[in-house]
């Protein structure tokens, strides 16, 4: 495999994709040598395969505002790769979504999936719409015109959404509720639903809860106790508030939350009620979090990242590209024991470049976050099994699976000097399945 003879063809191919390509690049330089030592993998071009979506759907999403005025969004659904199982990943509404950023999650999806230990192909879906100062009436009507036309494509042996930033318990009811009117189906065709209504327990909480789960594995490789740590963390919604409660559960002290209008500095520690207003922060739909530094009398920087601050944990828990060169040049001046990707590819290409030069603990989105989806299988089973499993089952489970997929980032991460590459590691253990998968069902 030539990494960046396939890079200029990509490159020419989907100009300007910018994210899309950053998560090949990644992919291919972790794997080429594993995909060389395969011949038989070159031959049927399998990796030309692998980096393009078996299928993109766009279409217009057309909905009336509460005024009266007709608006027109742009809807996507990538189903990436169907080798392992149905096409599994989270719809986001957000006004920065395009088909590069979907086509990146809907590629990190894939790979993501196959190392959950459950049979999910990989697909991401979402629309430019964005749930910031919609009231909840705007939000349905938005969420059954883009239902209408998405589910022709969906189904649970087909392509199961869930959600992602913007789209919630809420927005999945609303989808839920036009999938079921159209099809005259009950059955488990998104993920993230309510307890009462065919959801899981702990998803809500899932990826938050299981990045914890497996930083506490990276820091058992040191023998480092997660107690007393200080951990600095972006974000303020679903994810960020998982990992704050479940990093203040396993005694850790989160010092720090994040939005875009700039970060809080609590020095005392985010936990508690603190930690439960997130929520009403995230409900409110403005997109600040200010209002946290006015309640409970911390300190509001405008404007800035949170990565500044001295922590002993880093996480991203916010969005894609979100801590950049300089700011892991200024992480690594103080000396952390772990930075982790909460978020999809929360680094850029040159900070995750610098975290892995100085060998420091530093794991990828796609291994740390991955309890969220891993969860959203589960709900599947229980959907198919026509059961509903308790908090400790579902929770037995999701330990489980986080266990697997460390023991996979050591297994194919680990170099010669010892030390564990875990974006080396997720990647090729990841490929390897989907890739075995791939080769078992011929050239299609
Ligand atoms: N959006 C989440 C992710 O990035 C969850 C996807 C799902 O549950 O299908 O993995």
């Amino acid at each position: 495999m030539d990494v960046n003879k396939l890079m200029i063809t990509l490159e020419q191919k989907h100009p300007g994709e910018l994210e899309y390509l950053q998560a090949v690049k990644e992919v291919l330089l972790s794997i080429k040598d594993v995909y060389n030592m395969h011949p038989e993998f070159e031959k049927v071009k399998l990796i030309e395969r692998l980096v393009e979506p078996e299928r993109i759907i766009t279409f217009r999403v057309p909905w009336t505002d509460d005024r009266g005025d007709v608006h027109v969004n742009l809807g996507y659904r990538v189903q990436f790769n169907s080798a392992i199982g149905p096409y599994k990943g989270g719809l986001r509404f957000h006004s920065s979504v395009n088909l590069s950023i979907l086509k990146f999650l809907a590629f990190e999806q894939t790979f993501k999936n196959a190392l959950t230990t459950l049979p999910m192909g990989g697909g991401k879906g979402g629309s430019d719409f964005s749930i910031r100062g919609r009231s909840s009436n705007e939000i349905m009507r938005f969420c059954q015109s883009f239902m209408e036309e998405l589910f022709h494509y969906i189904g649970p042996d087909e392509d199961v959404p869930a959600g992602d930033i913007g789209v919630g318990t809420r927005e999945i009811g609303f989808l839920f509720g036009t999938y079921k009117k159209l099809s005259h189906k009950w059955n488990g065709v998104l993920t993230g639903k309510g307890i009462e209504w065919g959801g899981s327990e702990i998803r809500t909480k899932a990826t938050g809860y299981g990045a914890l789960y497996f930083i506490n594995q990276m820091l058992q490789t040191k023998d480092v106790d997660i107690a007393g740590k200080t951990v600095a963390l972006s974000g303020f919604g679903n994810v960020a508030w998982g990992a704050a409660k479940k990093a203040s559960e396993l005694g850790a002290k989160v010092i720090t939350i994040s939005g875009p209008d700039g970060y809080i500095y609590d020095p005392d520690g985010i936990s508690g009620e603190k930690i439960d207003y997130m929520l009403e922060l995230r409900a409110s739909g403005d997109d600040i979090c200010q209002p946290y530094a006015e309640k409970f009398n911390a300190t509001f920087v405008r404007g800035e990242k949170p990565w500044t601050k001295k922590a002993d944990i880093y996480l991203t828990c916010a969005t894609q590209n979100e801590l950049n060169e300089n700011d892991a040049q200024m992480i690594l001046k103080n000396q952390p024991i772990c930075v982790a990707e909460v978020s999809n590819m929360g680094c850029t290409e040159k900070a995750t470049e610098l975290f892995i030069n100085e060998k420091i603990l530093f794991a990828p989105g796609k291994a740390v976050n991955a309890g969220g989806v891993a969860t959203s299988g589960l709900e599947m089973s229980q959907n198919s099994m026509r059961l509903h499993w308790s908090e400790n089952d579902v929770d037995e489970h999701l330990h489980r699976i986080i266990h697997s997929i460390h023991e996979q980032c050591v297994k194919y991460g680990r170099t010669s000097d010892g030390y564990v590459n875990y974006v080396k590691g997720a990647n090729i253990a990841g490929f390897m399945k989907v890739a075995n998968a791939m080769m078992a069902q011929g050239i299609v």
